[in-house]
């Protein structure tokens, strides 16, 4: 596990220079070019090798290349890709029998980005609340949180509160009432008879690892129950393992009414993203309301069979749990050694970098030079959030690395 040096050489300078000039800039990377991965590793074009703590935002749950993934993916490119909704595949009904069986719910409808699942969930929120809970014509409103990160579309955007999302995308869509994260009392208060949803993450990812105060989720359903209002969970990156359940709800045994997945349902090989709920909720969406060309294709029904399946046995959630207590012990060491403050869920982890340190990009930087990738989020915090097969060891050298880096 050598470290690597931070010095850039030229083919790489010349393969960013290329990519600059002609990809929209609507990302910062980091200076490295990857040209493969494998489990938690990666390789760039000088053949340096990175521990990858952030695992494309948790898409990579199962790390670079599972295996059992992999095999599955090949076998189904062999054999049929698309076919469109307009016919059946084989693939889609097993996979959503399976997804529905990890929910505990009926139905799913498949999508493909998370943004996808974010809009479908608004959609079917909206029709429930016209043609069941009897909400007058075009007056629905979803209640959201403060500080929220669910996608980057026109609709989603405008109810975020970051102006960095927001700011000269608008006119923004109407029809969202925002109240403070983890603050369930100015949920109930911001419910109408014209509220059908709520919509929030279970734990804030994008905002840094935000975690509400105990007996948020609970007291967010039963207000929900009692209001005849939906409970929608973006689960799209708390979701399927990650913080050592199932789902982020699971940590209060909370069941919400539906499921937003993404990220890791494609087993880090495509875009699969799926809302999940029961009959009486997502029964209200009829043929020709809403659909996507690439939505439930075999391929992706495919691979999402196997990472449900993967799911079931408990494995992944339980390494989660058990690796992120260890991680959450390594990284309390570094709290007042460069690091103000730590939120640690299974193996997710926001650190909030001293200011007198650096930036949060700068510590990326440095930490990059060391082998070892993360990504800054809102200036002050690096997200750690390694492929679950992660090793202990392999945690252990990465603290390590980030605690040299911020010794300086
Ligand atoms: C990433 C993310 C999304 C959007 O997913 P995309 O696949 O990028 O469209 C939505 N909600 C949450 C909580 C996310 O983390």
């Amino acid at each position: 596990m050598s470290a690597a040096t931070p010095a850039v050489d030229t083919g790489t300078i010349r393969i960013i220079g290329a990519e600059e000039q002609h990809v929209a800039h609507n990302y910062h990377p980091l200076p490295v070019v990857i040209a493969s991965g494998e489990g938690v590793w990666v390789t760039d074009v000088e053949g340096k090798r990175y521990l990858d703590l952030l695992s494309a935002y948790s898409a990579l749950n199962f790390g670079h290349g599972h295996p059992a993934i992999l095999a599955v993916a090949r076998e189904q490119l062999d054999r049929l890709t698309l076919t469109s909704r307009a016919y059946h595949n084989d693939q889609l009904g097993p996979f959503a029998a399976a997804l529905a069986e990890l929910c505990g719910k009926d139905l799913v409808l498949p999508m493909n980005t998370g943004a996808e699942a974010v809009e479908t969930g608004i959609k079917v929120a909206r029709a429930w609340g016209y043609r069941v809970k009897g909400i007058p014509a075009d007056a629905a409103t979803v209640v959201v949180a403060q500080g929220n990160f669910h996608g980057r579309t026109t609709t989603i955007v405008g109810f975020s509160d970051d102006p960095q999302a927001r700011d000269d995308f608008g006119p923004y869509a109407p029809g969202f009432t925002q109240v403070p994260f983890g603050d369930a009392e100015a949920i109930e208060a911001a419910i109408t008879p014209h509220t059908a949803a709520v919509l929030i993450e279970p734990i804030q990812g994008e905002a840094g690892v935000i975690m509400p105060p105990d007996g948020y989720l609970r007291a967010v359903r039963e207000i929900c129950t009692r209001n005849n209002v939906l409970f929608i969970a973006d689960e799209i990156q708390s979701g399927l393992g990650r913080v050592g359940e199932t789902f982020a709800c699971d940590r209060e045994g909370v069941v919400p009414d539906v499921y937003l997945l993404g990220k890791a349902l494609g087993g880090g090989i495509l875009p699969l993203s799926a809302v999940v709920a029961d009959a009486e909720i997502l029964g209200v969406i009829r043929p020709g309301e809403h659909g996507s060309t690439f939505g439930g294709n075999p391929l992706a029904a495919a691979v999402g069979l196997r990472v449900v399946e993967l799911l079931a046995t408990g494995d992944f959630q339980k390494r989660a749990r058990t690796l992120g207590a260890h991680l959450e012990t390594k990284l309390t060491e570094l709290v007042g050694h460069g690091v103000t403050g730590i939120r640690v869920a299974g193996l997710w982890a926001g650190v909030d970098i001293d200011p007198s340190v650096g930036t949060g990009r700068q510590v990326a930087e440095r930490l990059l030079g060391r082998g070892v990738l993360v990504k800054d989020t809102h200036g002050q915090t690096i997200r750690i959030a390694p492929p679950l097969v992660v090793r202990a060891t392999e945690l252990d050298w990465a603290v390590e690395q980030l605690r040299v880096v911020l010794a300086g």
